[in-house]
């Protein structure tokens, strides 16, 4: 049987490993074994089917995921707006990720597919066939290779340059909530000068929140200086009253961290014996809640698409790298339309870069 080695194991990886054995493969899993970031994510209700597919919807329980209510905002205007939904029941999910890909990964064990804890270094070609070279093992030898390694993009190159649109990065606090305050597990958006603040139940009586905005525009030493970060938070309206209302002090000893969040794409996501999915296709502004969909979904298509190429067949690839390229473009459409619609702020930099038209 050709080997087909799999890079990444986060949502796509997995999806696409798990994709792999349904069809009758052995892929082999390489990455790094650490730890896996929580970061209040929402995994979007467009998750379902993907799940469903793979046999993972009964994953999502009490200790993985709590149903999301609804998205509150505060942007455009000084009002808070429900956003619409897509209408009855949930609209998606507040994951604990570790959990959740802790629970996938243990459906890949049992499935029987081999997982290498090593760090790709670089791709290379060899007569015939791709040397996966890994920074702390031996090189491995590969007919196809399925780039899910997220915004490493480590097949990205002279054939599939990537193009970075921004340089938005996350700075965020995980904070527990006391035993006898209710929450509503809901999302809540508000835009503010230097971007936009996010906030979000976790399962586990944690509540997620973080500041949205491009790195060369937060003030000097914030990284180091939680009182500084919890002095902005105090001058947004809708998250600190809600801050307030949970008993939720956001100056509470603790880090702040600190996450990648730029948009990064590139243009081409099939080249000979390589494909790519999830965030090592394209990596979207968070705005949009929905890179783990994506992700999912994108890794059973590179899987079908491998199972076709590995039989002759290339359409279901240039199929799936058509589909990923339209769904970007009207992701983009979509998301300029989105900060365009926020005026409050036009003179400060953040929005002069994120208003006009698409990239
Ligand atoms: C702050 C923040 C908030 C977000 N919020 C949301 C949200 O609410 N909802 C939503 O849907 N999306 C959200 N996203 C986007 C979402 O996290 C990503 O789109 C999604 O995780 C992409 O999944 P992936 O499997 O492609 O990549 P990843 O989850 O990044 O997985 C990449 C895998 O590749 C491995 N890897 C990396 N480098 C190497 C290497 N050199 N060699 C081998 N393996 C390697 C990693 O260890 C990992 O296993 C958010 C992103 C950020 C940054």
């Amino acid at each position: 049987m050709r080997q087909v080695v799999v890079l990444g194991a986060g949502m796509a990886g997995m999806a696409c490993a798990r994709s792999l054995v349904r069809h009758g493969h052995r892929p082999l899993l390489v990455a790094p074994r650490g730890d896996i970031a929580n970061r209040g994510e929402t995994l979007s209700f467009r998750a379902a089917p993907h799940l469903e597919r793979l046999g993972w919807l009964g994953l999502l329980n009490d200790e993985t995921a709590l149903a999301c209510q609804g998205r509150y905002s505060v942007w455009g205007g000084a009002a808070l707006r429900r956003a619409p939904g897509p209408g009855e029941g949930a609209s998606g999910w507040h994951i604990d990720r570790r959990r959740l890909e802790t629970a996938m990964a243990a459906t890949l064990e049992a499935d029987g597919v081999e997982r290498i804890g090593g760090t790709v270094r670089q791709l290379s070609r060899s007569p015939g066939r791709l040397v996966v070279e890994l920074a702390d093992g031996p090189p491995i030898a590969a007919d196809f290779v399925i780039d899910c390694s997220g915004r490493a993009s480590i097949s990205a190159g002279a054939e599939a340059p990537l193009r970075r649109l921004d340089r938005m990065v996350a700075c965020f606090r995980v904070l527990p909530l006391d035993e006898d305050v209710e929450a509503i597990p809901a999302t809540l958006v508000e835009a503010v000068a230097e971007g936009w603040w996010y906030m979000a139940l976790m399962p586990g009586r944690r509540v997620m929140i973080g500041l949205f905005s491009d790195s060369d525009l937060l003030p000097a030493g914030l990284r180091h200086d939680v009182a500084l970060w919890a002095a902005m938070v105090s001058r947004t309206q809708a998250i600190s009253l809600r801050l307030s209302s949970l008993s939720l002090d956001p100056a509470m000893a603790g880090d702040l961290q600190f996450a990648a969040a730029s948009t990064v794409t590139t243009s081409r996501l099939v080249e000979p014996g390589i494909i790519r999915a999830g965030d090592a296709a394209s990596a979207l502004d968070p705005l949009g809640a929905n890179g783990l969909a994506a992700a999912l979904w994108s890794g059973i298509q590179a899987a079908e698409s491998v199972v076709g190429l590995l039989a002759g067949n290339d359409a279901a690839a240039l199929r799936y790298e058509q589909d990923f390229l339209e769904g970007i473009a009207a992701h983009l459409t979509a998301q300029a339309a989105l900060y365009g619609s926020e005026h409050r702020f036009s003179a400060m930099p953040f929005w002069q870069r994120r208003h006009g038209s698409p990239p």
